[in-house]
């Protein structure tokens, strides 16, 4: 027990217990009247919730050391046994290259981000670097997290497009050797995440694979080749945390209940909503005409 650097045999000890102080919460215990250090706070939940040894402890790069060294000694001396199997240390978030801080006033939590952006867009930003280096955050960086992800969306709903209108099933000789080459990009991938998650060349695999698929699948295309590609991107965007179909195609009768909605605003001449309506929709990738009949719409 010591209350100051003074106190210590070492100056590398560090404290597992602290007298305490006037007005603070305290315990009693066999030493004094006090609370426990922050370290062994740590090591004392990690073994009453996750056991002696666990597989995974991450943190952030600013936490290895003293904390993470000292919850090592300390867990390992009373266990004897390997604290933690792997650890992952993330670097920071910068924002316009400066750090996040509330006094530099450019500081913001995901909540507010998700107002301006699905969630998927941070989720796949985030995924553009790697995670112990540190990750930039700024309005063009998402604008550009955007655009890669609706690339990946948009070749997924168009080989959806092309399934449905294929002409044949069975998959042809060419084709075969063609998925041979896909598997190419597949194996990357995997050989990216297997090098301590390289979710950046991870998803440059995911991008070669799109490229692939909107130059060598087309309406000549047989179903089982594209359903094979298609299949391909899905599973690895999916180990990625991402939904790149489905989730962002709009179904036909919920794009008409929003037209006549925007048609109803119009007639109120509530037109801030009527935009708004516009705009959701275009987001989605609906296009909205005007004609003497009515609202048109098509897909992008
Ligand atoms: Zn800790």
């Amino acid at each position: 027990m010591v209350s100051g650097e003074d106190q210590k045999e070492d100056p590398l000890d560090f404290v597992l217990w602290k007298p305490k102080k006037e007005g603070e919460p305290f315990w009693e215990s066999p030493w004094c009247e006090g609370r426990p250090g922050w370290h062994i706070e740590c090591s004392v939940m990690s073994k009453k919730y996750l056991g002696e040894e666990i597989d995974i402890h991450a943190g952030g790069e600013d936490l290895i050391f003293p904390h993470h060294e000292n919850e090592i000694a300390q867990s390992e001396a009373a266990n004897g046994k390997t604290f933690a199997k792997y650890w992952m240390h993330n670097g920071f978030l910068n924002i316009d290259n400066k750090k996040m801080s509330k006094s530099l006033g450019n500081f913001f939590t995901v909540r507010d981000i998700s107002e301006k952006y699905d969630l998927q867009v941070l989720r796949f930003f985030m995924l553009s670097a790697h995670y112990r280096s540190p990750l930039n955050f700024s309005a063009e960086l998402m604008e550009a997290a955007k655009n890669g992800l609706d690339r990946i969306v948009n070749c997924v709903s168009n080989l959806n497009y092309l399934l449905e209108n294929a002409q044949t099933e069975e998959l042809r000789e060419q084709e075969e050797r063609q998925l041979v080459c896909a598997q190419g990009f597949v194996q990357k991938f995997d050989e990216a995440m297997d090098d301590d998650f390289n979710t950046a060349d991870a998803v440059s695999a995911i991008f070669e694979l799109v490229k692939f698929a909107n130059t060598h699948v087309s309406e000549t295309s047989s179903a089982a080749f594209i359903r094979a590609i298609k299949d391909k991107i899905v599973e690895l965007t999916d180990i990625c945390g991402l939904a790149v179909e489905h989730s962002q195609e709009m179904l036909d009768e919920d794009i008409e209940a929003l037209i006549e909605e925007r048609q109803e605003a119009r007639k109120a001449k509530n037109f801030a909503r009527a935009d708004e309506i516009r705009d959701l929709l275009a987001g989605k990738g609906i296009i909205l005409e005007d004609t003497r009949e009515g609202v048109k719409w098509k897909r992008e």
